[in-house]
């Protein structure tokens, strides 16, 4: 049975886990607050009676002793925040896990990338979002959750950059995309049955704005023509690569008031936990 470990009991944490932690911050986001209560809103989803822990490929997270949930980081502000979330992630790659994060909003995947750029030199991401996230800076903010993937680029902390699901782009971001050499595989081109075409090791970030609001509507901003849940499920479950961590962020559950894209955001944890768990024995000698 997997646990509960209060983050501080690092000892808990071998080589091949697959450790999930809170990042409850949302104060670098543009429009709306609300974000932060996002990882206990995605923790009771997941293990309310209202479902099973079973990813759909049979993976049981609930009998799996490889699967740690951390519990929520207790962050600071501004900068504090951002060097504790870098901390936090390097102390558990120090450790040989594979780390899954849940947001809070967008702006938390640059800490992450950073402490992930530690650690894997060659880096692809694999990004869904309705937004490629990519303004120089936001309302004078350059760590907006609008900006987190141009921070990650100018900074040279991953090798490519894939976005999935993008249908925001203006002629900034559009100029920001081509100067830092991003793959977008925009919405409006988008077919039922694309193969990504996608190097490991592999990060994987989801914004769920990624999904259409009609199957998602708890998220800050709506954006209509985007994915089904079932198209999010295939995109990873079709993954080939070693995927070595993962975010899910961008749950607002005040927007979320029946708890339907709580479930979704649990959902795909549980597929994303069943790839990743592949990966741990893929691209760990010692698991
Ligand atoms: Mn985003
Ligand atoms: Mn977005």
């Amino acid at each position: 049975m997997s646990e509960f470990v209060p983050f501080g009991s690092l000892d808990r944490v071998m080589p091949g886990h697959v450790a999930l932690i809170g990042v409850p911050l949302d104060e670098n986001s543009s429009f709306l607050r609300g974000a932060a209560l996002a990882p206990s809103r995605i923790r009771e989803a997941l293990r309310s009676g209202e479902t099973n822990l079973c990813a759909e490929d049979g993976t049981d997270l609930g009998a799996e002793p490889r699967w740690l949930d951390l519990g929520d980081l207790d962050l600071g502000s501004g900068g504090v925040a951002f060097e504790q979330i870098e901390a936090a992630i390097s102390s558990l790659l120090e450790r040989d896990a594979l780390m899954q994060s849940l947001g809070g909003d967008h702006a938390i995947t640059y800490p992450i990338m950073r402490a992930y750029a530690a650690r894997y030199g060659e880096l692809t991401v694999l990004h869904m979002d309705a937004h490629p996230d990519l303004y120089d800076e936001f309302e004078g903010n350059r760590f907006s959750h609008a900006c987190p993937f141009a921070r990650i680029m100018e900074e040279e902390l991953v090798m490519r950059l894939v976005q999935v699901g993008v249908r925001t782009l203006n002629p900034h971001q559009r100029a920001q995309a081509k100067r830092f050499g991003v793959e977008i595989v925009e919405m409006r081109q988008y077919q039922p049955g694309l193969e990504l075409e996608l190097d490991g090791p592999l990060y994987l970030s989801i914004d769920l704005d990624v999904l259409d609001p009609a199957f998602a509507p708890g998220v800050s901003h709506h954006e209509p023509g985007g994915f089904s849940v079932r198209e999010v499920l295939r995109l990873i479950q079709e993954l080939r690569v070693p995927v070595v961590g993962a975010d899910i962020v961008e749950l607002n559950p005040h927007r979320d008031p029946v708890g339907c894209t709580a479930m979704v955001a649990a959902k795909l944890l549980k597929e994303i936990t069943a790839v990743m768990l592949r990966s741990a024995v893929a691209s760990s000698p010692r698991s």
